[in-house]
C-alpha cells in the first residue's frame, strides 16, 4: 500500500476543457488545445485578462468539468492505496468550500479525511504525487508523476502521465483491476 497524493486541477477536474468552454460562450470562438501548448495557462488565451477573471468567479471551481477517467481509476487506487487528495485552496479561499463540495458530488467514495486544502503543498509527504506543476513535484521527496496538461507539454526530465490510464498502469496491478471489477459488479 502506498500513499498516493492526488492535484485537483488540471488533474483531476479538467480546467483546461473549463477555460475554453467558457471563453467559447462568451466570445463564440473556439480555442484549441493544441494552440495552449507550453504556455501559461491562462496567458495562453486571446483575452487573457478575461479569462483570469473567471478565476475569481463564484462557482468557478464548483462547475468544472470532471477529467476523463479519474473517478474510475481513483476509485480503484482508494481500494489498493491511501489516497490523499492535495489541492491548493487559498489563494482563491471561496474555492474552498467549492472543491469540498465538487469532491463530495463526483467523488462520493472518498472521505473528507482524504481531503487536505492546503497553502502550500511544500509540507506534503507520501509515495507518489501527481500534479501538473513543477512547483509542487519538486518540493516532493517520493515519485513524482507530471500529469499532463498543455501549459507543461514542453518539460522534459519527469516521469509524464498523459492520462488517467498511465496512471493505473503505473498504481495498480492487473490482479488489482481485475479484482477491483469483481467487487465492482459484487457492489452494484
Ligand atoms: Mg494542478
Amino acid at each position: 500500500m502506498k500513499q498516493i497524493i492526488i492535484d485537483m486541477d488540471h488533474v483531476m477536474a479538467d480546467i483546461t476543457a473549463h477555460y475554453i468552454n467558457w471563453y467559447k460562450e462568451r466570445t463564440g470562438v473556439e480555442v484549441d488545445r493544441s494552440a495552449l501548448i507550453g504556455k501559461n495557462e491562462v496567458a495562453a488565451f486571446p483575452e487573457s485578462e478575461m479569462v483570469r477573471n473567471f478565476l475569481y468567479t463564484p462557482d468557478f471551481f464548483r462547475t468544472a468539468p470532471v477529467m476523463e477517467g479519474s473517478q474510475q481509476v481513483i476509485k480503484q487506487l482508494h481500494k489498493y492505496h491511501q489516497v490523499f487528495i492535495v489541492s491548493a485552496a487559498m489563494e482563491f479561499p471561496q474555492s474552498l468550500k467549492e472543491k469540498y463540495d465538487w469532491l463530495e458530488e463526483n467523488f462520493p467514495f472518498l472521505s473528507w479525511k482524504q481531503f487536505v486544502l492546503c497553502g502550500d503543498k511544500r509540507v506534503i509527504k507520501g509515495d507518489y504525487m501527481i500534479d501538473d506543476h513543477l512547483k509542487n513535484l519538486d518540493f516532493f521527496d517520493g515519485e513524482k508523476l507530471l500529469f499532463s496538461s498543455p501549459h507543461n507539454m514542453l518539460i522534459e526530465g519527469y516521469t509524464r502521465v498523459n492520462n488517467w490510464q498511465d496512471v493505473a498502469d503505473i498504481l495498480l496491478t492487473n490482479e488489482m483491476i481485475t479484482e477491483a471489477k469483481t467487487l465492482d459488479t459484487v457492489e452494484g
